[in-house]
């Protein structure tokens, strides 16, 4: 690839976190001629899921925690991004409503919620990796910020620094005798879709151009032509461009499939529940005042998050312990793709009904008083996954000028202000002298794939063979 200048002409495919992260940045170094293509229309309906926008960054919320365990590097990045969450929220409060993108002009004029997230055991102890956990932020200085709720000098710090409320929302200790569980004080949740919003707008207002439009932002192939990529649009456009950067998330292993094996789209599982505005009780009580992210029995068998209700009452609860394949042939090639609710061929609103029990289980143990209302919607949400959880940001092999820009697997919003910094110094060539880049280079599995990419399509996460819950499945039997 020749070497980037100011006026290269460069090529994103997705608005989502990765796309839209890189070409805030890549404006922000200096490149003049950067544009984004996208086939869904991320600016109008704002990312917001609820008004048919499809895709991993286009959620109602995202949780955010900066404790990485034992994988330093991504605790520094997430550490460095945390400061940003921090400066875009004053931003968009001392912004004039009429400045700011649509959607953030309604409702909570906010993105980042420290609500705390608390790490709460299944089981009658904690698991081995809560106490590793636990040892390795005491060795790293920050044990500090965590609150054991069965220990006592821990719950009078917590009572001190106003956390103390947070400890057990559950109520579990009075209900089952037993409550293990741990309070991370640095943890909380985005607004995703108003988070997208506004680092879009950030994108624009340093010059980068949208292209999202159902023909005219949609890739229907990546050419090449005298050495330099070419991407052909489904209205039969043809931008030849110097650096074409793929970041379609779960769509990015049919775009470029030679990353098939290091990359699998892979579908995660969420339910809605309702809460009315005028169940006052139940209103505050699950409101990021009162309510912090939840994780339960990670590590047990369970898998299941939460996070507090929004502004319009939806509280929404993931199930992690299995996600979903979805094969298809794509030019000749089986590659896992996504099924949406509303841009794919096939259209998919349902979970499988494992997923589904899963979710009910937790609500029917941990929040009783929920299970009246029942489940309100559904909703597969697409991952891109890698063999070892670390991003892909790399030169492809053997296509001139087209980089791959993806792997979230399941873990890249909360990197959104900050990513696209580390992706600009790898696309000009650097990334072999940062961490990042070493990182996120493009890396072969030899012989074993990992992470679930080993099963292929007769593993048993295949979507076609689950039973899929439908809607007369939402209601509790008690
Ligand atoms: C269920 C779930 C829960 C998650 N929870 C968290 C969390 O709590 N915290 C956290 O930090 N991270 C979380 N993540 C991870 C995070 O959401 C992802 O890492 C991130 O959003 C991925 O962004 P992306 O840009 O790679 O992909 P996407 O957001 O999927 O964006 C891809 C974009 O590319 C566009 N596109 C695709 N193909 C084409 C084409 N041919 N032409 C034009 N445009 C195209 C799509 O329309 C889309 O807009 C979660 C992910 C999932 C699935």
């Amino acid at each position: 690839m020749a070497t980037l200048t100011p006026k290269s002409k460069i090529v994103i495919v997705g608005s989502g976190v990765f796309g839209i992260s890189t070409a805030l940045w890549l404006a922000k170094s200096g490149y003049e001629d950067v544009t984004v293509l996208d086939m869904q229309d991320t600016a109008s309906a704002a990312y917001d899921p609820l008004s048919g926008i499809d895709s991993a960054s286009a959620d109602l919320n995202k949780i955010i925690r900066f404790s990485y365990g034992s994988e330093i590097e991504y605790q520094r990045l997430a550490t460095e991004a945390a400061g940003l969450w921090e400066e875009w929220n004053r931003e968009i409060a001392a912004t004039p409503a009429d400045e700011l993108p649509e959607r953030l002009r309604e409702g909570d004029r906010k993105l980042w919620w420290n609500a705390g997230m608390l790490r709460m055991s299944s089981e009658d102890d904690f698991g081995d990796f809560e106490v590793a956990t636990l040892e390795n932020m005491e060795r790293e200085g920050i044990r500090e910020s965590q609150f054991k709720a069965d220990d006592e000098a821990d719950i009078a710090r917590a009572k001190e620094r106003g956390w103390a409320h947070k400890l057990d929302p559950c109520r579990r200790q009075e209900r089952f005798g037993s409550h293990k569980a741990v309070l991370d004080s640095t943890a909380g949740f985005v607004y995703a879709y108003k988070s997208c919003a506004w680092a879009q707008h950030l994108a624009k207002r340093a010059g980068v151009k949208m292209i999202l439009d159902p023909l005219r932002g949609k890739v229907v192939d990546i050419a090449t032509k005298d050495d330099r990529p070419v991407v052909v649009t489904a209205d039969g456009l043809e931008i030849a461009a110097d650096l074409v950067v793929v970041a379609g998330g779960g769509w990015t292993p049919s775009l470029v499939p030679e990353v098939q094996g290091l990359l699998e789209t892979t579908a995660g599982s969420v339910a809605n529940i309702q809460i009315p505005k005028d169940q006052s009780d139940l209103w505050s009580r699950f409101g990021p005042e009162i309510q912090p992210v939840i994780t339960w029995g990670s590590r047990q068998g369970k898998d299941v998050y939460s996070i507090p209700r929004d502004e319009n009452g939806i509280f929404k609860i993931g199930w992690r312990s299995r996600k979903w394949t979805n094969f298809q042939d794509v030019g000749g090639r089986r590659i896992s793709v996504p099924k949406t609710a509303h841009v794919t061929e096939e259209k998919e609103t349902r979970i499988p009904i494992d997923a589904l029990n899963g979710i009910k289980e937790f609500i029917t143990i941990n929040f009783p008083e929920l299970v009246p209302l029942g489940i309100s919607s559904t909703r597969l949400c697409w991952y891109t996954d890698s063999i070892d959880n670390s991003f892909v940001v790399d030169l492809v092999p053997g296509r001139p000028g087209v980089a791959v820009c993806s792997g979230g697997s399941g873990h890249g919003f909360k990197f959104l202000p900050i990513l696209g910094r580390e992706v600009v110094k790898i696309l000009e060539g650097k990334g072999g002298q940062t961490v990042y880049g070493q990182m996120w280079k493009w890396r072969n599995s030899p012989g074993a794939k990992r992470n679930g990419l080993e099963e292929g399509e007769q593993g048993p996460r295949v979507l076609s063979r689950q039973k899929m819950a439908e809607e007369g499945d939402w209601r509790f039997t008690v």
